[in-house]
């Protein structure tokens, strides 16, 4: 545990320093804990930006992309100067011009099944910032083996999805990802998150959201979105929470 936190920490952190669910020691937990988010993209920017600026203390970024002109459109981590530069170089530049501070590991590389648990090991909490079922049944997979609490989100259209899962925790009747979301059929191949249009802010709302969670994870506060998944629909103005339960015969966290 940190002993103290600098002047300079404490005018940084100050408005979450006040909260009596924070405060001091609140602070220093995230200056110790190490966050790992995979994909820098619509939700990669916002998690990663808020989670910077709350003090993190160490933030791993993982994504092999380049930024593309029509990510600008939502990925407020970038610019036009960004365009054809490797995601995760642009963002840890950006990301330490904010918190010059932090720790940041970048890994500009696919996130396969060969080389994910070497690298979530060294993370308390993990975020899905993919945009692809694939994925997230890997990174699924790969937190219930490790006993890593997931962050998930996914976007499409005016609506996000945003859920926390500890998959591993077999007396509680936790789902993980593949319990809630058990087949990719063909339909949802067909419509994978990346190839569902998305206005902007909506990417902003799931990431701001996943980074909360995050916080109240390692703070062990509040209330979690374990066993539900919050849906927002803001072309409509619905919020829902839809309930589930462990498949008791998940292949994956049974
Ligand atoms: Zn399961």
């Amino acid at each position: 545990m940190l002993k103290t936190l600098s002047e300079k920490d404490i005018q940084r952190y100050a408005h979450q320093i006040i909260l009596k669910n924070i405060g001091l020691d609140g602070q220093k937990k995230l200056l110790m804990s190490k966050v790992f988010i995979l994909g820098m993209g619509g939700l990669g920017s916002p998690v990663s930006m808020y989670l910077t600026s709350a003090g993190i203390g160490t933030l791993g970024i993982a994504d092999y992309d380049k930024v593309e002109l029509s990510n600008l459109q939502r990925q407020v981590l970038f610019d036009q100067k960004s365009i054809n530069k490797s995601k995760v170089e642009v963002a840890k530049k950006k990301l330490l011009l904010i918190n010059p501070k932090l720790k940041i590991n970048i890994y500009k590389k696919k996130i396969i099944k060969q080389n994910i648990d070497n690298i979530l090991k060294s993370y308390d909490v993990i975020v899905d910032g993919s945009d692809n079922f694939e994925t997230k049944y890997l990174i699924n997979e790969s937190c219930v083996r490790n006993k890593k609490t997931l962050v998930s989100a996914a976007l499409r259209g005016f609506e996000a999805q945003i859920t926390t899962i500890k998959g591993w925790i077999k007396s509680k009747n936790n789902p993980c990802y593949r319990c809630m979301f058990p087949k990719i059929n063909q339909d949802n191949y067909k419509t994978d998150y990346q190839d569902c249009g998305i206005v902007g802010g909506i990417a902003g709302i799931a990431g701001s959201l996943q980074s909360v969670e995050v916080i109240k994870d390692i703070l062990g506060i509040g209330k979690n979105s374990v066993g539900k998944l919050i849906i927002l629909d803001l072309l409509l103005n619905r919020f829902k929470e839809i309930k589930f339960k462990k498949n008791k015969k998940c292949p994956i966290c049974n």
